[in-house]
């Protein structure tokens, strides 16, 4: 029985796109976990230190993977890509935070599902709402769709296609 996963990316350090690939190919490329859809980008003005916007993207992914190893699998294509861990929030080559994982809740150490930030988040949930509208956020039982209308507008502009899937 496969899960449907929803995984965030973002870059806003080097080649942002060539990083965006690589987690795709990555993700793509790693047992138990296919792709099935992306987003289009849209870029992102960043928050926290001043820093390049962001490339931001969310992508759907049917797993056979538990969360904790999805996880450890998102860290380890972090790493391949060079980032560095530096200050919190900082500028980094590609950041893939684990969004929803099905409707499981789950709190572990260094592990929150549903993400706690998710639903404050305009660079998340609308490339969310772009491919999944009616995925239910279960804590807060409301839609991704709900979530976003109750968000300000602005910050966020769509400025390219879904990258063709690996
Ligand atoms: P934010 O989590 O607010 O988006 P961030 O992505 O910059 O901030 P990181 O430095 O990438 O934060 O990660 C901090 C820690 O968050 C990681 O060590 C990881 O264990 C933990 N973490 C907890 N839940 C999740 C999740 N759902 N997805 C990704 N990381 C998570
Ligand atoms: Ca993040
Ligand atoms: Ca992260």
């Amino acid at each position: 029985m496969s899960e449907t996963a929803y995984i965030a990316l973002g870059s806003n350090v080097g080649d942002r796109a060539a990083h965006v690939d690589a987690a795709l190919r990555g993700l793509a490329a790693t047992p138990g976990v296919r792709l099935s859809a992306c987003s289009s980008l849209y870029e992102t003005s960043a928050v926290g230190p001043e820093q390049p916007d962001y490339l931001n993207a969310v992508l759907v992914a049917q797993v056979e993977v538990e969360p904790a190893a999805l996880l450890g699998r998102l860290r380890e294509l972090e790493r391949f890509s060079g980032r560095v861990r530096r200050e919190r929030w900082g500028p980094r080559t590609l950041d893939l935070d684990l969004l929803l994982y099905g409707e499981r809740v789950v709190d572990e150490p260094g592990l929150t599902v549903p993400h706690p930030e998710l639903h404050r988040r305009r660079f998340v949930l609308e490339p969310l709402v772009e491919v999944a509208p009616w995925a239910v956020h279960p804590l807060l039982a409301h839609t991704m769709d709900e979530l976003l209308r109750h968000l300000p507008p602005g910050g966020v502009l769509r400025c390219a296609p879904p990258p063709s899937l690996p």
